[in-house]
């Protein structure tokens, strides 16, 4: 009994060894699939990030063409406007046909006629959702559908409400640049789901309420943002943001963006 035992066990650690022998030259096949696959999908995704988009977004229909041009270079959108928007304020200046009296605002030092309104901006046809968040900064942050810039929640560096007083009837001034926003813009979207802008990380921006529903959207990340069909999406869902349906201040009315991008 003790012999037979004994001559069993070189036996059976020559089939483990064998055994062994083969798992590792099974993983490491495996491994070597793995690692060939990974370099075929980075090969892949640099593909894509040059890709040429050959279709614009439909939304771009809905900007003012008198003011805004719009083309594709390459995966970029290229935005150029003249800045100046199709629609009343007084900050057009006395004597223009788009002049509106505005007895409660108090004017900052210029109109219309006295400052080059034009910017251009390039924004990524497909807007990178993956990354980290990224403030806004001073100045052009987007461009509304009347071809005048949008600002964020800041004026010079302070708050704000220091300077609500000079916004017009659509809630937008012009200080030492361009025309520009801060509120929600009631020349073009009033408490509905109409097209706003497009930002400057590519994502576009609409009113209070979406058209998914017809009603002031409940699932908006912190940037007023959410992922849902839109008019302009041809059915299919797409991260979009909203004006945020919170009264901003003594203003009466609401921040048209305050960010953080979540595009870029
Ligand atoms: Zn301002
Ligand atoms: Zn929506």
């Amino acid at each position: 009994m003790k012999k037979n035992s004994l001559k069993k066990i070189p036996q059976l650690s020559f089939v483990l060894a064998l055994s062994f022998i083969a798992l590792i030259a099974c993983s490491s096949d495996s491994v070597d699939d793995e690692i060939t696959e990974d370099i075929a999908n980075n090969d892949d995704a640099d593909d894509d990030s040059e890709e040429v988009v050959t279709e614009l977004h439909a939304a771009y229909a809905a900007f003012n063409s008198d003011a805004v041009t719009v083309y594709l270079d390459g995966s970029e959108v290229v935005i150029e406007t003249t800045g100046l928007p199709n629609h009343e304020t007084i900050y057009w200046g006395e004597g223009n046909s788009l002049y509106k009296e505005e007895p409660d605002v108090a004017l900052t030092p210029s109109i219309m006629s006295s400052n080059n309104n034009a910017t251009t901006i390039r924004v990524d046809a497909t807007p990178n959702l993956t990354g980290s968040t990224v403030q806004t900064e001073l100045g052009t942050i987007g461009i509304a559908v009347s071809g005048s810039s949008l600002f964020n929640d800041q004026e010079g560096g302070g708050a704000l409400d220091q300077a609500a007083a000079s916004l017009d009837w659509t809630g937008a001034h012009i200080g030492p640049g361009v025309y520009h926003y801060h509120l929600e813009p009631k020349a073009f979207t009033n408490d509905d789901d109409n097209l706003v802008g497009i930002l400057l990380d590519g994502v576009f921006l609409y009113g209070r309420k979406c058209s998914a529903t017809g009603d002031y959207p409940t699932d908006l990340d912190a940037s007023g943002g959410h992922t849902s069909i839109t008019q302009y999406s041809d059915g299919e869902e797409e991260y979009h943001y909203h004006i945020i349906n919170e009264v901003y201040s003594t203003t009466g009315s609401y921040l048209a963006f305050a960010g953080p991008f979540q595009g870029y």
